[in-house]
């Protein structure tokens, strides 16, 4: 039987155009963007206050040192105030720009974010000066020159590539593409891909129930998993267990023109396993039908007009872990993520899973932070009918063909599909109980 590495590659040897449109800033929050970003300006665009306080000449706060270290042995007299004062010109808010360059001698009020004056080359934080009478402030201590100043470019530099293309759009970079101007992106327009579902005893939630009938339940994981990985789900409904109806059905759907068709059912060895013999009516080319997995062996795999097309099997955990593990990588490939692949981490083992050697198995677990370190605990039962255990993991543990299972406390590699699985899951791994880096 065909491994699952050799099963992607036959899956990833079929490359979908990256189609592009543009869409607001507001509305791309998780697109893939098409393009790369540059930078039209510098960021910040110009010198300006990290503080509230005085900007000024750093030299002119020389003056006042010099003044307090003179030897004053002949001098009985008050000492002088500490520092120097200087003539506040003018005041500058965020948002409005110096009216004058700064002359020698004097200072300005400045803002956070406002623009640095013309000469001035620093700024004093208020909380070290002391406003005085006549339109002066003392301005306490040295000043460094580039003191609390943002300077131009530190940031981006005009002409810099920030983003490129097959980044997701994540509210970091959001605020990075809005701060350089841009109130639209081009992005990769989202796949489409139509969900059929195959099966007599097949009915659409909501509808009453005959003897024998189940709701559609993989229809609804994977509408779900589509959007999740950014692609665009179709509903098509439910064909029937006939060849004649599910041909009908699958031409139908092709005519629609989806990027991707995705099937679930029929394509076991049940007498009424009819999927593959449509597959073949409406002229796939089909590169496998069954692989070396648990759970997820009667899968199929081929391309129809250029369009691919996957049997995936009716059992509801198979169905989403076939999903995961071969549409999903199609998918965001065609959205120009260079890395398609989910995440695995290193998990310590929890409970002991017993295995055979011969087929790849993926075992649905829970992963939990426990002081930063990650704990994979079975998630229920692995049937690969059990809808239960697949919504309380948050991981598969990837088990290789020939591995005969896998004890407590053993390290095991874990794919993450739940991106919510590591959020607030150790109140007590926070900065105050967090163990000292070494
Ligand atoms: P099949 O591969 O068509 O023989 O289906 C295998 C098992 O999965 C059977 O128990 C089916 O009832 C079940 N099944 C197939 N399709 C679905 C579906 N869309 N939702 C829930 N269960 C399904
Ligand atoms: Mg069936």
């Amino acid at each position: 039987m065909l491994s699952v590495e050799d099963a992607l590659g036959r899956v990833l040897s079929v490359h979908l155009p990256v189609r592009t449109e543009t869409v607001p800033l507001s509305e791309a929050l998780d697109r893939v963007l098409a393009e790369p970003v540059l930078a039209t300006l510098p960021l910040p665009p110009w010198d300006n206050s990290a503080m509230d306080g005085y900007a000024l000449r750093a030299a002119d706060t020389e003056r006042g040192q010099a003044r307090q270290e003179q030897p004053d042995c002949e001098y009985d007299g008050p000492r002088p105030a500490p520092g120097v004062a200087l003539r506040v010109s003018e005041v500058i808010g965020a948002g409005r720009a110096s009216s004058a360059a700064l002359s020698p001698g004097t200072c300005a009020r400045i803002m956070t974010g406002a623009p640095l004056p013309p000469g001035a080359d620093a700024v004093v934080m208020q909380e070290n000066t002391q406003v005085e009478a006549d339109g002066l402030v003392r301005i306490l201590g040295i000043a460094r020159p580039g003191q609390h100043v943002r300077r131009a470019g530190e940031d981006v530099q005009a002409g810099e590539t920030v983003l490129t293309a097959g980044q997701r759009l994540s509210p970091g970079r959001l605020g990075l593409c809005a701060a350089l101007g841009k109130d639209a992106v081009v992005v990769a327009r989202r796949p489409r891909v139509a969900i059929l579902a195959t099966g007599d005893e097949l009915v659409p939630p909501g509808q009453p129930l005959a003897p024998g009938q189940i709701w559609s339940s993989n229809t609804a994981s994977l509408l779900g998993l589509v959007r999740e990985a950014g692609g665009q789900p179709i509903d098509c409904g439910i064909a029937g267990d006939s060849r004649e109806g599910t041909r009908a059905a699958i031409r139908a759907v092709l005519d629609s023109e989806p990027d991707l068709l995705v099937t679930t059912g029929g394509v076991s060895v049940g007498d009424f396993d009819v999927v593959k013999q449509a597959f073949a009516d409406v002229g796939a080319d089909m590169a496998f039908w069954k692989i070396a997995m648990k759970p997820g062996k009667p899968l199929a795999f081929g391309v129809v007009g250029g369009v691919p097309v996957f049997g995936l099997p009716g059992n509801p955990v198979a169905s989403s872990v076939c999903f995961l593990q071969f549409v999903r990588p199609v998918l965001r490939r065609a959205l120009g993520d260079p890395r398609p692949y989910l995440a695995v981490v290193d998990a310590v083992l929890a409970d002991r899973v017993s295995k055979r050697p011969g087929r790849a198995e993926l075992v649905r677990v829970r992963l939990e932070l426990h002081g930063g370190r990650l704990e994979a605990h079975l998630a229920g039962g692995q049937g690969s009918g059990n809808a239960a255990s697949m919504a309380a993991a948050n991981g598969l543990l990837l088990l290789s063909a020939n591995s005969g299972g896998a004890a407590p406390g053993d390290r095991v590699a874990v794919q993450i599909f739940d991106p919510d699985a590591l959020h607030g899951a150790d109140p007590q791994y926070r900065w105050g109980g967090r163990p000292a880096s070494p």
